[in-house]
């Protein structure tokens, strides 16, 4: 099966800054990255890239800052009140820590600036203004359950079961 919309991608990548330093590998987590394409869950290069492809096939892809997180805005620079921070004293300048939204959930910031009482952070994703390079390896390829298209993400699935006569059923 080809990767395309509503197709469910597991797929192991390492991501390097540019003619720079690992940023990422996948396989430090326990398993491959899983998602649902044409759902918004990947940075559009990514989706793109993915498009087409088949479980076992490996391949490397470059993506510019417009294809990834985006330029970087200069006015994406925010004075916070120190104490919305969880650990004020122990901020560094340059340092990437996240912020409670009021809105829920939280926001990955990079503190530029520390003043007496408040901070300057950076509220651009970390990687936005890079250009990035990609390494994958698409483990899988399935078709989107019913109920993973209700949701708009991937869910992973509980090993095969076996059947009544206690023989794993052959797997696609
Ligand atoms: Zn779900």
């Amino acid at each position: 099966m080809k990767a395309s919309k509503d197709t469910v991608v597991s797929f192991h990548y390492e991501l390097h800054e540019a003619g720079g330093e690992l940023i990422e590998n996948s396989r430090e987590q326990d398993q491959p990255m899983l998602v649902l394409l044409g759902h918004g869950q990947l940075i559009p290069g990514m989706e793109a890239a993915l498009e087409g492809r088949e479980s076992g096939e490996a391949f490397e892809v470059e993506l510019a800052p417009e294809e990834a997180y985006g330029e970087h805005r200069d006015d994406l620079i925010q004075r916070v009140p120190k104490k919305y921070f969880p650990q004020p004293k122990h901020l560094k300048t340059g340092q990437v820590t996240s912020l409670a939204l009021r809105s829920g959930g939280r926001q990955q910031v990079t503190v530029r600036k520390i003043g007496m009482s408040t901070v300057d952070v950076d509220i651009n994703h970390p990687l936005a203004g890079k250009t990035l390079q990609f390494a994958i390896e698409v483990v899988e390829v399935r078709g989107a359950t019913p109920e993973e298209l209700a949701h708009g993400h991937a869910h992973r699935q509980p090993p095969p079961a076996a059947t009544e006569d206690g023989e794993a059923p052959a797997s696609a």
